[in-house]
């Protein structure tokens, strides 16, 4: 029998796609939510579930690409009833994240800021370029683009990036410390700390530069995203792949198998 796979916030544009490409894997889409008092519409073919609960016992593996303020519940609900969880929203506290950590003992969890391979990539290199290129000779800066309609920023996967670099450097985004939001006399850029610049506009799925700039020299690596399917594809990818796997907190990469 195929996979049964539940979506969380089943009208929004992740949502949707994710609908589509559940069927395209050959599995079975066990159902879908909405936001409480929604007036959005599910798409025709989706079973819909009055609330969460009803969404996990539908399902052997939940996808949820929602709100930041649900993740905590979606995790606990996971941790309660074993069954596994990939988290794809982005602008999680630091409190929101450590619930869904928390909720990793007791379930398989994949949580990643971005679910498409190329970024993952990406992300690899980052911490090795990093590593290579010293905080007090190269500054780090990532500036992201994304769609006007986005809500957080930077960006998750920004986020993600500027973590890969301070791993690099052998310490933490908090330790290293960041630059962002620069306007006015804002004073000399701090030595060590990674800076981040957010671009809103248009339909832009998802636009990040890496820079690396020194005195005499500049490297820049830019990724893009072309289409918002790659993230439902990744998210169904590591779906499939989390059923049957012990309680942990995983992430694109163990799915890709490059942990
Ligand atoms: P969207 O606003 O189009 O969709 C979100 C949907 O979630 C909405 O329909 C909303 O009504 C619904 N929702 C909110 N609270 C809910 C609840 N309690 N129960 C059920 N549904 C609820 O947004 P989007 O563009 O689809 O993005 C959703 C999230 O996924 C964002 O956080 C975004 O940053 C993130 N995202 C992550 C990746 C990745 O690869 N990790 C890729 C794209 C988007």
């Amino acid at each position: 029998m195929s996979a049964r796979i539940g979506i969380a916030g089943i009208a929004g544009r992740m949502g949707r796609l994710l609908a589509e490409e559940v069927t395209a894997a050959g599995a079975t889409l066990a159902g879908g939510t909405l936001r409480p008092g929604t007036a959005k519409a599910p798409p025709a073919e989706v079973p819909l579930l009055p609330d969460a609960e009803a969404l996990f016992a539908a399902s052997e593996v939940v996808i949820d690409f929602t709100h930041a303020s649900v993740a905590a519940t979606h995790a606990a609900l996971a941790a309660r009833t074993g069954k596994p969880l990939v988290l794809g929203t982005s602008g999680l506290s630091a409190a929101e994240e450590e619930a869904v950590a928390d909720a990793a003992r007791q379930a398989p969890i994949c949580y990643a800021a971005n679910f498409a391979p190329g970024v993952n990539l990406f992300l690899a290199i980052a911490e090795r370029m990093a590593a290579a290129l010293p905080a007090e000779q190269y500054d780090a800066e990532i500036v992201e683009m994304h769609h006007r309609q986005k809500v957080d920023a930077p960006s998750g996967t920004a986020i993600a990036l500027g973590r890969a670099v301070a791993r690099g450097r052998g310490t933490t985004l908090e330790e290293a410390g960041t630059e962002s939001g620069r306007d006015g006399q804002t004073g000399a850029r701090r030595t060590g700390t990674i800076g981040f610049a957010a671009l809103r506009g248009g339909q832009v799925v998802g636009e990040h530069t890496l820079i690396f700039a020194g005195a005499s020299e500049h490297i820049a690596l830019t990724h893009r995203s072309f289409d918002r399917r790659v993230y439902a594809t990744g998210a169904v990818r590591a779906a499939l792949w989390l059923i049957g796997k012990p309680p942990g907190l995983y992430g694109m990469k163990d799915v890709l198998g490059m942990g």
